[in-house]
């Protein structure tokens, strides 16, 4: 088998060059990290779901017309995506107060905010992604003005429907981190939705029981990671059921098997 050139690997992901100029393939790992990579492991199956999952948000933003860089799945772990130039900007989204914020703010967790946040993160590893203000990205060129308000409006569009989909699956979304890239057409270019949407990088509570449905799992060290992030998929209505005979495969070979969800009914939508 001919070996795809590797463009990059990241925690979670590795980019392909992909089957023609201006695209790549999206590989998705199990391995999950946790603050700045100190924590780092495995979250069987995980790849498999994401996958879906990204993908099925993607399409759907796809179809009220925010512009992403997903073009299509094409396997269990992989998607095919128009390569970008990834602005060195993490905008997370906060609805309700949980992680970072509770912790530099003083706000209890699960205190939802007067209104909806944008906080913008610089993407650098090695100084572990610092908080930083608008000014800062102006000032370091990292994105334009223009850049800057369209990142804000998708972010925004990106929050409201978002919060209707888990909603409607008794889910809220509490927080969540998109990246965005840019393509250029000449001299011209526009910023579209990049990297992932799934669990890995949302905080997804359940309504009913406030059950924990995304990597703080993995992160507190709260076991069931894997668990929850196929209930989200299943909820989203990617897996057919959890009686053994939906169509997913955890282990992305064609030989998985399911595990059995009710023995997890702490997981389990009312
Ligand atoms: N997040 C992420 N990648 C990061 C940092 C944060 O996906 O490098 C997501 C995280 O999963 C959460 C939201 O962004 O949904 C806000 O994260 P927070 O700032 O609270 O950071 P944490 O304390 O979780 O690292």
């Amino acid at each position: 088998m001919s070996r795809r050139r590797q463009i990059y690997e990241g925690k979670a992901k590795i980019l392909y060059e992909g089957p023609e100029p201006g695209t790549l393939i999206q590989y998705f790992k199990d391995d999950a990290t946790a603050f700045n990579a100190q924590k780092k492991g495995m979250i069987q199956g995980k790849g498999v779901i994401n996958n879906r999952i990204s993908e099925y948000v993607f399409t759907r933003l796809g179809h009220i017309g925010v512009p992403t860089h997903f073009i299509r799945r094409l396997n269990m772990r992989e998607q095919l995506i128009r390569q970008v130039e990834i602005i060195p900007i993490e905008v997370v989204v906060r609805n309700v107060a949980a992680g970072s914020i509770s912790k530099r703010l003083g706000i209890a967790e699960g205190e939802p905010l007067p209104h909806t946040l944008l906080e913008y993160y610089y993407k650098d590893d090695a100084l572990g992604d610092p908080l930083i203000a608008e000014e800062h990205i102006a000032c370091f060129g990292w994105a334009s003005n223009e850049e800057m308000q369209d990142m804000a409006a998708m972010s925004i569009r990106v929050n409201d429907f978002l919060s209707g989909i888990f909603a409607s699956i008794n889910i809220r979304l509490v927080d969540f981190k998109l990246e965005y890239g840019r393509i250029w057409d000449g001299d011209f270019s526009r910023v579209i939705l990049a990297d992932e949407i799934s669990p890995d990088g949302c905080r997804l509570w359940d309504m009913t029981t406030g059950e924990k449905l995304d990597k703080d799992r993995f992160r507190r060290d709260m076991g069931g990671e894997s668990e929850a992030y196929r209930e989200v998929a299943r909820r989203l209505g990617l897996l057919q059921d959890d009686n053994g005979s939906d169509d997913s495969d955890p282990d992305g070979r064609g030989t998985g098997t399911i595990s059995d969800l009710s023995k997890h009914r702490k997981l389990r939508g009312k």
